[in-house]
């Protein structure tokens, strides 16, 4: 049972209005364990080429030692290959000046260390670069790169599609193809690295481009926890790209029963899609909230672990012109906050073809941060990044269509 739990309803100012507060431990369980069943309807095909050679990508390292045992060769060797993989960004065996040529030959006859294919790469004016991936299967995602001056991010996606149907959202008008494996959601950073080609990892993690992960590209990573909790392990490894979890945020639409999870087992930044600070409005804009509502969602993240001032959970709330952005929903947006160690994005809607909002304007964005700035909340307004090349948040959507009818549609 995760620390503090039980305790958090009872914080402070935060009183839900019609709704119920977060439901007993045992229905949060319950709702877990369906959560994760239903995540292997859309599990990924198996992590194997055309000549049956076995990804070693995405392998936990006990599996890594497993298959090593598996050939008849030492554990040892699983260390050896990590550090030629994750810390050397090696994708050939014979590159690997630590293992003798016979087993190099061995190894490239039984396994691969494999990239997604690029099916496009664009770079914007403003630096940020955006890859359409493709995986064995054909399907495909956008992964992106944002920039800044001595460091940058970048922006993993976890589902082809996404199940929720957010409506300002474009992933949301894509239907849930599939999850990503483990080996595609770290395979997007070390392509991402290949390009621009920042191997081996970087000693320290100051002077890193690319420094810190994002998880916001398309789908809602806590529908595919399994797959993306082993991606951010692997990518934490201190032994292969090193990424502290400080530097690694998880952004979810709000599936309450995984945040506790998240929070134990990986303990990376939270940040998460509020965008409305009334049930009625954010069932519309956030359809996932007539499963959690804003008073289950919020007292999942005030007992979120380590939510400190050091560690402040990021609100995300979209600025929509006339729909979110008035003066009083942002004074409630604080007095929902209350007490909490708490920072707020506001994003300026980045339009798609067809999508029905427009932006706040200025003003409104402006007299929106000033209330939450005042009430002593950092609240930076984002400044759209890649929108020239539709790489901005909520713009990514690829033309994956799902290959058969599943049950969970
Ligand atoms: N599914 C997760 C992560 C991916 S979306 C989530 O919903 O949190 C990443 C962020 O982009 C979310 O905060 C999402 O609400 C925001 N977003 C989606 N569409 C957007 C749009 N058109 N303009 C601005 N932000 C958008
Ligand atoms: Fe899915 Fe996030 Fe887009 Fe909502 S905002 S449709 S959860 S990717």
């Amino acid at each position: 049972m995760p620390a503090g739990r039980g305790t958090a309803q009872m914080s402070n100012a935060f009183q839900p209005s019609t709704r119920v507060a977060a439901p007993p431990d045992g229905l949060t369980e319950a709702e877990r364990i369906r959560i994760l069943a239903k995540s292997a309807i859309f599990s990924p095909p198996p992590m194997t080429d055309p000549q049956g050679r076995r990804e070693l990508v995405g392998l936990t390292r006990e599996e890594l030692s497993e298959e090593m045992l598996a050939i008849g060769e030492k554990p040892f060797r699983a260390k050896q290959l990590w550090h030629w993989i994750y810390h050397q960004g090696a994708r050939d065996f014979s590159v690997m000046n630590t293992i003798a040529r016979p087993l190099q030959i061995k190894l490239a006859e039984r396994f691969v260390i494999g990239r997604p294919g690029v099916a496009a790469e664009q770079t914007s004016t403003d630096g940020t670069r955006k890859w359409l991936f493709k995986w064995r299967d054909g399907q495909e995602v956008e992964t992106v790169y944002i920039p800044e001056s001595d460091r940058g991010a970048v922006c993993i996606s976890t589902q082809v599609g996404c199940t929720l149907s957010c409506t300002f959202c474009h992933t949301g008008t894509q239907k849930l193809v599939r999850n990503l494996g483990t080996a595609e959601i770290v395979g997007q950073f070390l392509a991402a690295r290949d390009s621009y080609g920042e191997w081996p990892t970087p000693k320290g993690e100051e002077g890193r481009r690319l420094s810190n992960i994002v998880v916001m590209g398309m789908g809602e990573p806590l529908y595919n926890y399994t797959n993306t909790a082993r991606a951010l392990t692997i990518l934490m490894d201190h032994e292969g790209v090193g990424l502290s979890r400080r530097r690694i945020t998880l952004s979810t639409s709000g599936v309450v029963p995984m945040m506790d999870k998240c929070g134990e087992e990986l303990g990376v930044n939270l940040a998460v899609s509020l965008h409305a600070v009334r049930d009625d409005l954010r069932d519309e804009l956030v359809p996932l909230n007539r499963k959690y509502p804003i008073a289950e969602l919020l007292a999942a993240c005030r007992r979120y672990p380590g939510a400190s001032n050091a560690r402040r959970i990021t609100f995300e709330y979209v600025m929509l012109r006339g729909v979110n952005d008035s003066e009083a929903e942002a004074h409630e947006l604080v007095r929902l906050l209350r007490g909490m160690p708490a920072k707020v994005n506001l994003i300026p809607f980045n339009p798609w073809p067809g999508s029905p909002y427009l932006s706040s304007t200025a003003e409104a964005l402006n007299r929106f941060a000033a209330i939450v700035n005042d009430a002593g909340y950092s609240s930076p307004i984002r400044r759209p990044r890649g929108r020239d090349i539709s790489a901005a948040c909520g713009q990514l959507k690829t033309e994956s269509e799902r290959a058969r009818r599943t049950t969970a549609a």
